[in-house]
């Protein structure tokens, strides 16, 4: 087995009091530096990516915007708190051209599966318009590169960050070649607002958009419910020809921006279910992508299961254990997004 480690941490992007800042990856470099892990992995230097490979996914005036605001030294590239500084452009750039340097690995068979650990995140890019801490959106443009450099004919893009991926919902639309699951918090007031189960795409992308808009506090049992129920199901129907991860931590019930309540073991069996369905639907061809996680242990820890799984180890590291409080019961809500989503 062998497993790719892009690792572009984006030192030069960061804000101080931000939380999406360059302690993220350096807590993770550590974690991965006393992990005995790095000797076990495939290491693939991240390349900045082609004007072409930024075109697949977002408009000129978008591209031409961020690269300006990081010219001029950077600054808020909108009104809410996404942020450049003078090397985010670049280091955007080689976000995007790691995520795509990975699947052309994944796809020619020099790699089994991965992980792209990059910043800065990208789900919340849309086509036009940068949001959410993400300037340029790292795993659409992994799913353009593995249509247009490699023939995949199908992408399934499955997004468990807390926060709804309303930036790869945006690009993949009206698309049926890619297939966007989000599983996330929805609730009043929560980012970014959007993500509900009647958002299901348009024109020929109707059905090839899944929405699993949770509650408060769902824990372990429900996230494993809807991979059971829905999504597992879902992604046999679609049959893909490589699965990508947006990967966020940050539904850890330690998170500090939201209240999911997944534990680390919980984590960890999602992960195990998609490395299964890779196994069954895809001959294992997986590639993870750092999102969130603002809970640094978490993340490190989070990641490090992540790299085991790939592996094939059976390692789980969970020293937090549980969230401390009951779990919602979100089975009437999974019964209500199978008939929603599964009985055509
Ligand atoms: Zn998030």
């Amino acid at each position: 087995m062998t497993t790719l480690l892009v690792f572009a941490p984006g030192d030069g992007h960061t804000k101080h009091h931000h939380p999406e800042n360059h302690e993220r990856t350096a807590a993770l470099g550590r974690a991965l530096d006393g992990s005995g892990l790095m000797a076990d992995l495939r290491h693939v230097m991240p390349v900045s990516a082609t004007t072409v490979q930024l075109q697949r996914v977002h408009t000129p005036e978008l591209i031409g915007y961020v690269r300006q605001v990081s010219n001029r030294g950077g600054g808020l590239l909108d009104h809410g708190d996404t942020y450049a500084t003078a090397q985010s452009y670049h280091l955007a750039s080689l976000a995007v051209g790691g995520c795509c340097a990975a699947v052309d690995q994944i796809l020619t068979g020099a790699a089994h599966n991965g992980f792209a650990l990059i910043r800065p995140p990208g789900h919340h890019a849309e086509t036009d318009r940068v949001s959410g801490f993400c300037l340029f959106n790292n795993v659409a443009a992994a799913a353009r590169q593995a249509q247009v450099a490699h023939g995949a004919a199908r992408v399934a893009i499955i997004d468990y960050d807390v926060h709804h991926g309303n930036g790869t919902q945006d690009i993949f639309y009206e698309d049926d070649t890619v297939l966007f699951v989000s599983l996330h918090l929805y609730a009043p007031y929560f980012y970014p607002g959007i993500g509900g189960m009647h958002e299901v795409g348009v024109g020929p992308g109707k059905g090839y958009t899944l929405n699993v808009p949770f509650p408060p506090y769902v824990g372990d049992y429900g996230y494993r419910l809807a991979f059971d129920e829905l999504i597992g199901p879902r992604l046999r129907q679609f049959r893909p020809d490589i699965l990508l991860v947006s990967a966020g931590f940050d539904a850890h019930w330690q998170d500090p921006l939201a209240m999911a309540g997944l534990s680390l073991t919980g984590y960890a069996q999602i992960t195990r279910k998609l490395l299964s369905y890779a196994d069954e639907l895809c001959a294992g061809r997986i590639l993870f992508v750092l999102e969130g996680g603002y809970q640094l242990e978490v993340l490190s820890l989070g990641v490090l299961n992540v790299l085991h799984a790939l592996l094939g180890r059976d390692i789980i590291y969970d020293p937090f254990g549980p969230m401390r409080q009951p779990e919602y019961d979100v089975t009437p809500l999974i019964e209500r997004l199978k008939r929603h989503y599964l009985s055509k």
